[in-house]
C-alpha cells in the first residue's frame, strides 16, 4: 500500500492478529476497518468501542488541513476531529476502507481514551509502549 501523505510504500507491521499499514517517512498509520477496535480490545479497551463509533458516525470536520485519498480505493478521505487540545484530525475512508493516523496520533488518542478510562492504565501503557517501540511516537 502507498502512503497517502508521501506517496511511498508502507512496511506492514504485524502486532497479535493485526496487521498496520506504516509510513517510515511521515510517520502516519494505515488502520484497515476493525483493526484499530482489535487493537485496544487486545488490550482490554473494548469499552472504547462505543467512543470510537461516535467518532465514526459524527459529522465531517471542516479543515484547512489537506484532503487524503484512500489508498486502498484512492478516493477522497473524510476528516474527523477527535476532540481540541491538542485536536486530532484523522481521515476515514467514505467506504469504511478504513483510517488514516498522521504520526503520533494514535498515542495521542490511546492517551485520551485511557484519561476516561483510569482504571485502564495499565492496559493504556502496554499500548503506548508498544506504539511507542513501533511506531517511535513523539514523548
Ligand atoms: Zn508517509
Ligand atoms: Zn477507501
Amino acid at each position: 500500500m502507498i502512503c497517502p501523505v508521501c506517496k511511498y510504500d508502507m512496511l506492514v507491521v504485524e502486532y497479535h492478529d493485526i496487521e498496520l499499514d506504516y509510513c517510515n517517512s511521515c510517520k502516519g498509520v494505515w488502520f484497515d476497518t476493525g483493526e484499530l477496535e482489535l487493537l485496544l480490545k487486545s488490550h482490554g479497551l473494548e469499552e472504547t468501542k462505543i467512543f470510537l463509533d461516535g467518532i465514526l458516525n459524527s459529522q465531517e470536520t471542516t479543515s484547512s488541513e489537506k484532503k487524503r485519498n484512500c489508498p486502498v480505493c484512492d478516493q477522497k478521505m473524510k476528516k474527523k476531529s477527535l476532540g481540541a487540545q491538542p485536536e486530532i484530525l484523522i481521515d476515514m475512508c467514505r467506504d469504511k476502507h478504513g483510517l488514516w493516523f498522521d504520526g503520533g496520533e494514535v498515542a495521542q488518542l490511546i492517551r485520551r481514551l485511557a484519561e476516561e478510562h483510569p482504571s485502564k492504565r495499565d492496559s493504556k501503557e502496554q499500548v503506548i509502549s508498544f506504539l511507542e517501540e513501533v511506531f517511535e511516537a513523539p514523548d
